[in-house]
């Protein structure tokens, strides 16, 4: 099903589409599948398989295929994880991905607890933006959900982003029933006051997501009541996006964003992929398996040999995962622990979200 405002994809004459007209934009590239949280959404075990360190692209080589991605048609490139900021020298990695002429928006997803300490160098590098994970306000809370002490750490993050003069930040908060769902309109508050938009989203049933059931999903619908009911009428920005948010107006004029990615799939509009930290291309947060684009590049495979095969396996792409999960009568976990054992790249962090 499409969203209200999200109807169509921007037609980008020239793009390299997919089966289902879909570009080629947007790429997420994890720079580690390591993580310094355990969101219990996430990554509620303590150890994991980790992928081998020789087998981690190295900066160099995630630029050459960022290089060859944006030849066709990338613009919007995310760096992510695991937590990215746990990868030494990233701002060495954004200084070069900067140099990049055909990246119209580099942007890092992190869950704060190194950012503040790492703020400036990033958006000296050339980091245009950043959006900052936050589940809670309250530090037992923060503590109960990511098995860690570091809320403090996080809300500095938060703080020092605007110091260090990033602007359109935002603040992405999955909202579980029965855990957080009680503190939207203070997170909405929150987000004024850091001058940041907040986006609430769904708790999806993705590989990693091993607690999932669809009884802990506070829905778009919920989340709406429940923030009609605080504020008043809630108005849909009418806006023309392949984002995965859909936004939204209070009465008093303040932006918030749903990602309802479980109950109201947006696979019609997306032009997102995924490269894994050790070199693999997923087309879907969904997807069994990716390509193996490590392999080639270590085999010697020059730019043109890269973008051809990239082009191709684009233009044969049909994946809408999370459609296709949403039409499933009985649903729960994706994937079991065994088998996200037998193979890591299935987990969310290690595709990064
Ligand atoms: N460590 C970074 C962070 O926390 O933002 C980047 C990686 S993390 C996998 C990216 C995003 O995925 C985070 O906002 C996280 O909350 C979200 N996420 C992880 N598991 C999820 C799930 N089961 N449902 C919805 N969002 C999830």
């Amino acid at each position: 099903m499409l969203s209200d405002n999200q109807t169509r994809v921007e037609v980008s004459p020239g793009a390299l589409n997919d089966q289902l007209g879909r570009p080629l934009r947007s790429l997420r590239v994890s720079v580690t599948d390591r993580c310094n949280l355990r969101c219990n959404y996430c990554m509620p075990e303590e150890n994991y398989v980790w992928l081998p360190r020789q087998e981690l692209l190295t900066f160099e080589e995630i630029a050459r295929l960022v290089a060859v991605f944006t030849s066709l048609g990338v613009e919007d490139v995310r760096l992510t994880g695991g937590e990215p900021l746990l990868r030494r020298d990233l701002p060495k990695l954004v200084r070069m991905l900067a140099a990049n002429p055909r990246i119209r928006d580099l942007a890092l997803t992190t869950n704060g607890v190194l950012f503040a300490e790492q703020a400036e160098d990033l958006r000296a590098a050339g980091l245009h933006r950043v959006t900052l994970s936050l589940d809670t306000l309250r530090p037992e809370r923060f503590l109960a959900l990511a098995g860690r002490d570091a809320h403090a750490q996080v809300l500095e993050g938060i703080a020092v982003a605007r110091r260090a003069g990033f602007t359109k930040t935002k603040l992405d908060t999955v909202v579980l029933r029965g855990v957080n769902d009680d503190e939207l309109a203070d997170l909405i508050e929150y987000g004024r006051g850091t001058e940041a938009e907040v986006r609430f989203i769904e708790y999806m049933d993705v590989g990693g997501a091993t607690e999932w059931s669809i009884d802990k999903v506070f829905t778009r619908a919920d989340m709406l009541d429940r923030l009609e009911k605080r504020y008043g009428k809630i108005t849909p920005v009418e806006e023309i996006s392949s984002a995965p948010a859909q936004r939204f107006t209070l009465p008093d004029g303040t932006v918030f964003g749903i990602i309802a990615s479980t109950t109201t799939p947006f696979c019609r509009t997306c032009d997102r992929s995924r490269l894994t930290a050790d070199g693999l291309w997923y087309l879907c947060l969904y997807a069994q398996a990716g390509v193996d684009l490590r392999r080639l590049l270590r085999a010697g495979a020059g730019m043109e040999e890269l973008a051809a095969r990239i082009a191709s396996v684009w233009q044969r792409r049909t994946d809408r995962g999370a459609e296709l999960r949403a039409a499933t009568g009985h649903r729960g976990i994706l994937v079991g622990i065994d088998q996200l054992r037998q193979d890591p790249h299935l987990e969310m962090h290690t595709r990064g979200g």
